[in-house]
């Protein structure tokens, strides 16, 4: 185990390493998906001493935590016809700003990539962790930034957006999200209370949705900072 422990904060060998795991258990469809995350250390997005490069989720404090590398992964790999340089991105729930930090290398400077995040801790520890990283200009830039404020209303002022990630389960899909989708774009997130579905609603260019479910997973709720503070 001791292999995985970020140490310093970031390790671009032993991210490679987890990449490469990860591409040969047959996570990656695109090798452009398997780039920006050899892009983005993450161990520079866990806090001290957590095993940054092992595939589980991890605590980040305030009840909240980091998904798997493998749950990124099929995420931007479901998001990445909709991360093409130039398009808008919104991640709900960005935590420790990781995701966000994907989406912004991939949509590039001439994009638009924004986190919003109802903990201000959360905020700007991820801000302090996008500095550390490859991002760290595209933040300096404009093309990437990160929000205190609830995730279920979206964030309208870069709305419409291509690509809209939630980080966190919604008991149902917020409406104003699927306002702030593009014609053509695409919104994914997890459906549920305990057993959650990750949803992929795609906004057709009439204006009416599909509706697919990927996969069972378990994310942490979206809900109130009171409800989620209080555990
Ligand atoms: N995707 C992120 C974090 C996932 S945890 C990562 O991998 O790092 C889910 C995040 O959603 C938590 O940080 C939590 O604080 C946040 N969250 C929950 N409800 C929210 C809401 N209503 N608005 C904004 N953020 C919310």
């Amino acid at each position: 185990m001791e292999k995985y422990f970020s140490g310093s904060g970031g390790d671009m060998i032993r991210n490679k390493s987890m990449v490469d795991q990860l591409r040969r258990c047959g996570v990656f469809r695109s090798e452009r998906v398997a780039e920006v995350m050899e892009t983005i250390d993450r161990g520079l997005f866990v806090p001290d001493g957590t095993p940054a490069y092992a595939d589980s989720p991890m605590p980040i404090g305030h009840n909240a935590t980091i998904s798997a590398p493998h749950m990124h992964a099929m995420c931007l790999e479901l998001l990445k016809e909709n991360l093409q340089p130039g398009m808008h991105a919104l991640d709900v729930g960005s935590g420790t700003g990781y995701l966000t930090a994907c989406f912004a290398v991939m949509v590039r400077s001439e994009g638009r990539a924004v986190g919003i995040e109802h903990i201000p801790e959360l905020v700007n520890w991820s801000i302090e962790n996008i500095k550390k990283s490859k991002a760290a200009p595209l933040l300096e830039g404009g093309s990437l930034s990160v929000h205190v404020g609830d995730g279920r209303l979206g964030y309208p002022e870069a709305a419409p957006y291509d690509a809209i990630h939630v980080g966190a389960a919604a008991p149902e899909i917020p409406k104003a999200l699927v306002e702030q989708l593009k014609p053509g774009g695409r919104l994914v997130i997890p459906v549920g209370t305990y057993f959650q579905d990750l949803q992929v609603i795609d906004k057709k260019e009439d204006g009416s949705l599909s509706v697919k479910t990927e996969t069972s997973v378990r994310y942490v709720p979206l809900t109130s900072r009171e409800e989620q503070l209080r555990g």
